[in-house]
């Protein structure tokens, strides 16, 4: 590999994360949680049942017709980001399953409500890279070491596509991410083996 340009071989690196690392974390999220019973295989069903946990990473400082005791929550999820997985049905209120409703006082909204927010209809597993399974899957119930897995490859993943360059990293730390990242791939890849062979 001595010979290979340095620019190649981060292109090569840049193909296992999308074509390798993604599709393992996407076949990992399928195993580990959209499998569970209580989402019949269907991401859409998923993004359903936790639409409320969700719109509060996002919209965290008010509460929803869905709140029963509201805290403030850390921000961690841009309207962008939430609307690639939900939209809304209409832009007006629509009746509220919780009879609740939109809350205004002076002008400014004290509580909103979710009832007409629903997932993208035609969303996959395929259509998320990995920095948005890396978000759901961190949402999840997991345990420790397959939460490091993926906080791991997320880091991975943000130093590859932070680069300035095809030719800004020196050849010792291309070594080290493509050590690091095929480890990592591989471990997740055996975790999510696991699983199925215990069906
Ligand atoms: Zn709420
Ligand atoms: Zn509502």
């Amino acid at each position: 590999m001595s010979d290979v340009l340095p620019s190649k071989k981060f292109l090569q690196l840049i193909e296992v994360l999308f074509d390798v690392s993604a599709t393992v974390v996407r076949e990992f999220a399928n195993c580990k949680v959209i499998r569970l019973p209580e989402y019949s295989n269907s991401f859409i069903k998923f993004l359903d049942l936790n639409k409320h946990k969700l719109y509060h990473k996002w919209e965290n400082d008010t509460p929803c017709c869905h709140c029963n005791n509201f805290k403030n929550l850390p921000h961690e999820m841009t309207s962008t980001k939430f609307y690639m997985l939900y939209q809304k049905i209409s832009d007006r209120p629509i009746e509220c399953i919780k009879r609740k409703g939109v809350v205004m006082k002076n002008g400014c909204i004290k509580q909103y409500c979710i009832c007409n927010i629903i997932p993208q209809q035609m969303i996959t597993l395929d259509d998320m890279d990995i920095s948005m399974l890396a978000f759901l899957l961190r949402n999840s119930n997991l345990t420790e070491s397959q939460v490091k897995c993926i906080d791991n490859l997320t880091e991975l993943r943000n130093i590859l596509c932070h680069a300035r360059s095809t030719f800004s990293f020196p050849d010792v730390k291309l070594e080290n991410v493509k050590t690091r990242l095929l480890y990592y791939t591989r471990k997740l890849a055996r975790m999510s083996i696991r699983n199925i062979i215990h069906q």
